[in-house]
């Protein structure tokens, strides 16, 4: 596979750019590889400077539920733009994305925009803790929730790719705050809670886990973290930056049906354009300003590029989209598990929704502990067969694929192959 423009433009952007990326997990460094350079997007395929088409698992980091460059959102992103890139004004496409947030995600009664899953989940802890007027909050070990400070203590995704410890820079004054406990572990929730109960403002969950691979929820799971924080005053926020408009039609919450009083969500609803949200009951939102003393804002949230590309995308989705995405989502993870039989592989995978975790351990996958159990030198094996094949994937094992509606039978079909020929080469 020639890559020689790749080659020469990470060249340039290590010197220009930490690492020549502007998001860690982008480096590649997990598996082995220099950064590959993308040139465009189209359906379920991207391609790299050098000409290379791959079919795409990454979408982006998942907010392309319609694939790249789906002609109803880009048609009309074309007749906004005309109309300015920012008015700096409420404006109807903010109403109209609103709207349909609300009438879709069964937890929010009224939402704040913003510009990105970050600034959601940092706000909504903000606004937990004026709210509560407590200060700790709850985290689980493994999940990634942005990069703000109190959400930065032992998190997944791009740190847990990289095997950081907690990162430099977060005072001890406000790591002291957060308490993290294990994923999909009730007991050890309780136990904080009898701890701590009183002082805890929020435990802040993502309903599926995603960054740390995909882990979902054991049974009950949800219902048991609902009913502690109920018990103790403690507002319960789920992180549906990932899961939002993903897990189903009505996100995790409404698929699980555990009704959190907060919900931050990004990626799909911004429709590959930077956007992030919260929302919730409308008696806790209205403490923000101007309408309540909880302070946040944002020079370009609600920007109207933004609230399209949104609005477009979520209104392309049926409930039969869902159940579409999870037939290939079916067929796939069968594909991965003929492959682990014929090659004997050690192989567990976890879905929800298009959400997929691929796992090459014996063991089953719950928590972080579980996730770590992985084989990583077999993942990066995986990983650099898969791209020759060219499928592409995101380049860390504590990170999910995602389908969109653009993935056809035979892409499903080719990328198993692909799985086969990758397993075949495993060195043990
Ligand atoms: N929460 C979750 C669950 C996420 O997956 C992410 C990003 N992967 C974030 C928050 C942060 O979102 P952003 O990268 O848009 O700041």
């Amino acid at each position: 596979m020639v890559n020689t423009n790749s080659v020469d433009a990470y060249k340039e952007a290590v010197d220009l750019m930490p690492g020549g990326v502007n998001s860690p997990v982008r480096a590649f460094k997990s598996v082995g590889l220099d950064p590959i350079f993308m040139d465009k997007g189209k359906g379920s395929k991207i391609t790299d400077v050098d000409g290379n088409t791959y079919i795409d698992y990454v979408l982006s980091w998942g907010p392309l539920i319609l694939g790249h460059a789906d002609e109803r959102v880009t048609e009309r992103l074309k007749e906004v733009v005309e109309k300015g890139t920012s008015l700096g004004t409420g404006s109807l496409t903010e109403n109209q994305l609103a709207k349909m947030v609300i009438d879709r995600v069964p937890s929010i009664e009224m939402v704040r925009m913003v510009n990105s899953g970050t600034e959601a989940t940092m706000s909504a802890i903000r606004l937990a803790r004026g709210y509560t007027k407590r200060d700790l909050i709850v985290k689980f070990e493994g999940s990634y929730h942005g990069h703000g400070d109190s959400l930065l203590i032992k998190a997944g995704s791009g740190v847990a790719t990289l095997g950081l410890p907690d990162s430099p820079g977060v005072p001890a004054n406000i790591a002291k705050n957060t308490i993290t406990v294990p994923y999909n572990d009730t007991e050890s929730l309780k136990l904080a809670f009898e701890q701590f109960g009183d002082q805890i403002a929020a435990v802040i969950m993502e309903p599926v886990c995603g960054n740390m691979g995909v882990v979902p929820p054991k049974e009950g799971f949800l219902q048991n973290v609902r009913d502690i924080t109920e018990q103790h005053g403690s507002l319960l926020i789920f992180d549906e930056v990932m899961s939002g408009f993903r897990v189903g039609y009505y996100s995790a919450q409404g698929h699980f049906d555990v009704i959190p009083d907060l919900t931050c969500l990004g990626k799909v609803i911004g429709g590959g354009l930077p956007v992030g949200a919260y929302g919730g009951k409308r008696e806790i939102i209205e403490q923000i300003a101007p309408t309540g003393p909880i302070y946040q804002a944002g020079t370009l949230s609600g920007n109207p590029l933004a609230m399209t590309a949104g609005y477009e995308s979520l209104a392309a989705l049926t409930e039969a989209s869902y159940e579409e995405i999870n037939k290939k989502v079916d067929r796939l993870t069968e594909g991965f598990r003929e492959a682990a039989d014929k090659y004997n592989i050690p192989l567990h995978i976890n879905r929800a929704g298009s959400m997929v975790g691929v796992f090459f351990t014996d063991q089953e996958v719950v928590d972080f502990e579980t996730a770590q159990s992985s084989n990583l030198d077999y993942f990066a094996q995986y990983y650099r067969a898969m791209i020759e094949e060219g499928i592409f994937l995101p380049p860390s094992q504590f990170e999910g694929l995602f389908l969109s509606t653009a993935h056809s039978d035979e892409d499903i079909e080719k990328t198993i192959e692909a799985v086969h020929t990758a397993f075949s080469k495993i060195e043990k």
